[in-house]
């Protein structure tokens, strides 16, 4: 949910900020709040969405102070409030270019150009995609990336969610509360999500894990109405009736905007050192566009605001 109170409107935005943070979710939130904090200057680009990924998680586990997790959508708005609050400013905008100008850090967002002294990348990153035809013909048609969105529409109906990882099963988790029956698939012999989304799984009523399971195709002409699937093993085929399939099988970082900048790492991702400084100078990254980022929450927000205490010592000294 976005607090359209707390948005700033971009043309009537200052043309010179201390400090600019990309991205609006937990790392982008928490880098601008303590910035702000900070005494500093600072614009929040939220992007369209603020929150980020998080924004549609129906519950944020591992964070502390909240013992049975936190709904995305209550997290978020809270964080850009108290952003706000700090004096940040925010606007729904995402940074298009970054370019060395005299000395700072030209952002450009739409067509307004901003002067920053520093920094700060936390563009996060896309849920990835399966890469079949059907998975885009279907989108929103019983194919979904979103399972507390999607969720009551699958209410007593049998659907699968793909992947086995963290978000897989903190998914799979959110649709039972409404589905019949979820089944992920899983390509590989063992799951990589953590212990405690492992334990539930296997423990839930409504939770059925296969394994060695690779889907060849999503069918269904204008609505989902099941998968094809292989065996990895066997190469055995198979269909599969099902209401709906959501797709989480791993994150793609928003950062191709830096490509011939910096040299991203391997996976796409920004590498830093342990203050979150890139090899730009006043450019930092935090969260899971950052190389070795631990994908949590909290260690994203944790992050965002060690590279807000790093940015702002840099526009003190110039130091790098
Ligand atoms: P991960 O990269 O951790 O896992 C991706 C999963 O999808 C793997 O099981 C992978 O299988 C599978 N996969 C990848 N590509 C394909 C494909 N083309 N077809 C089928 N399966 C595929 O991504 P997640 O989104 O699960 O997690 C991202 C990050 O967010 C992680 O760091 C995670 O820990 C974090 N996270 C943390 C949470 C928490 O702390 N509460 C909750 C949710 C996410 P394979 O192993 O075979 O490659």
């Amino acid at each position: 949910m976005q607090n359209e109170a707390w948005i700033s409107s971009l043309s009537t935005l200052a043309e010179d900020f201390e400090i600019v943070v990309a991205g609006g979710g937990i790392a982008g939130l928490t880098a601008g709040l303590v910035s702000a904090r900070l005494g500093r200057k600072t614009l929040l680009l939220a992007g369209d969405v603020l929150g980020g990924l998080l924004l549609s998680i129906e519950r944020i586990d591992g964070v502390p102070g909240f013992p049975d997790g936190v709904p995305g959508y209550e997290l978020c708005p809270m964080a850009q409030e108290q952003a706000v609050t700090a004096g940040a400013e925010v606007v729904a905008t995402s940074l298009d270019r970054l370019a060395r100008q005299d000395g700072k850090w030209r952002v450009t967002a739409g067509d307004r150009d901003i002067a920053a002294s520093a920094v700060i990348l936390a563009t996060g990153s896309t849920l990835k995609k399966l890469g079949l035809p059907a998975e885009t013909r279907l989108l929103g048609k019983g194919v979904s990336q979103c399972a507390s969105c999607d969720g009551p529409l699958v209410r007593n109906r049998a659907v699968a969610v793909i992947g086995g990882g963290d978000s897989a099963l903190q998914e799979a988790s959110t649709l039972a509360n409404f589905a019949s029956r979820v089944i992920v698939l899983h390509r590989g012999k063992t799951l990589s999500a953590q212990a405690a989304y492992r334990r539930h799984a296997s423990q839930h009523p409504k939770i059925e894990l296969r394994f060695d399971t690779v889907v060849e195709d999503i069918l269904g002409e204008d609505r989902v109405t099941g998968i094809r699937t292989r065996d990895a093993a066997s190469g055995l085929t198979a269909a599969l009736e099902l209401a709906a399939v959501f797709v989480y099988i791993g994150l793609e970082p928003n950062a191709t905007f830096l490509r011939g900048q910096i040299d991203l790492d391997p996976t796409g991702r920004v590498p830093t050192d342990a203050r979150m400084r890139t090899a730009l100078p006043g450019v930092l990254a935090a969260g899971v566009v950052r190389s070795g980022s631990p994908g949590r929450a909290v260690g994203s927000a944790g992050e965002g605001a060690i590279a807000a205490v790093a940015a702002d010592e840099y526009v003190s000294d110039g130091a790098w």
